[in-house]
Parts: structure tokens; C-alpha cells; sequence
């Protein structure tokens, strides 16, 4: 199977810029900003979406979350911030490889569906 854009990226293969790194995941800007801060969690490991995790990824979905949060702090987003995962091409996702969008830096609409 070829590596996903992100793990491209994560290669240095395609550009991008990394902003967070460690053993399980790493962390980029996103090239279509839709906030001031708008930075894409992703797990190293390959998994496909959400509904495709198992139960060996707990600790893996859970540290994501983690590093959301310690992400957010770092660009002093003032514990104001919104985290989504897209599951599945209906729900928007367009990038096959689980991450969460982190996006803040301003007063965020709700328009969920
Ligand atoms: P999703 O639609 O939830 O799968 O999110 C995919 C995200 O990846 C979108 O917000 C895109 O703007 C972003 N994206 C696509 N290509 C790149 C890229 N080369 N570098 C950084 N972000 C990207």
C-alpha cells in the first residue's frame, strides 16, 4: 500500500510544515486554513478513519487528543479552541488517514452539518 499524503509529508517528500513530532504522531498546518490556527493531528500509524480503529489504538486515540491539547497551549489558544475528525467521505473527510483539525485564534461558528 503507497504511504498517505500525510505520511508523505511526514517523509519530507511533499512539503508541509511540522509543527509537533513524537514516537506515535505528528502535527501539521493545514494548506487550507480555516482559522488563524489550524493545525491537523495525525497518528504515524496508518489507520484509514476512526471507524476503522481497534481496540490496540486506544492509548493511540487517546494520546492524539493529548497532544491536541498540549498543541493548543503551545499557540496560547486560550482553552478556546474546536477539535474535529471527519469519518468517511459523507462526513467530509478527504484525506484517508485519521486526524483531528485543531482550529482556533478566533470565535468560532457552529455549522455542523
Ligand atoms: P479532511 O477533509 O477532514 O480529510 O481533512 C483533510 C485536510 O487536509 C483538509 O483540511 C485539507 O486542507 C488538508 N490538506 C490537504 N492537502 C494538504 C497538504 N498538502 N498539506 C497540509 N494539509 C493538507
Amino acid at each position: 500500500m503507497s504511504d498517505s499524503l500525510f505520511t508523505k509529508i511526514r517523509k519530507g517528500e511533499i512539503p508541509g510544515n511540522i509543527v509537533y513530532q513524537d514516537d506515535l504522531c505528528f502535527a501539521i498546518e493545514d494548506i487550507a486554513p480555516q482559522a488563524p490556527i489550524h493545525i491537523l493531528i495525525i497518528p504515524i500509524k496508518e489507520i484509514e478513519k476512526v471507524s476503522d480503529a481497534s481496540e490496540e489504538d486506544i492509548n493511540l486515540l487517546g494520546h492524539l487528543l493529548h497532544v491536541s491539547k498540549k498543541i493548543a497551549q503551545d499557540h496560547n489558544l486560550d482553552n478556546n479552541y474546536r477539535l474535529i475528525i471527519n469519518n468517511g467521505a459523507r462526513a467530509g473527510q478527504t484525506v484517508f488517514h485519521i486526524h483531528i483539525h485543531l482550529l482556533g485564534g478566533k470565535s468560532l461558528e457552529w455549522h455542523p452539518a
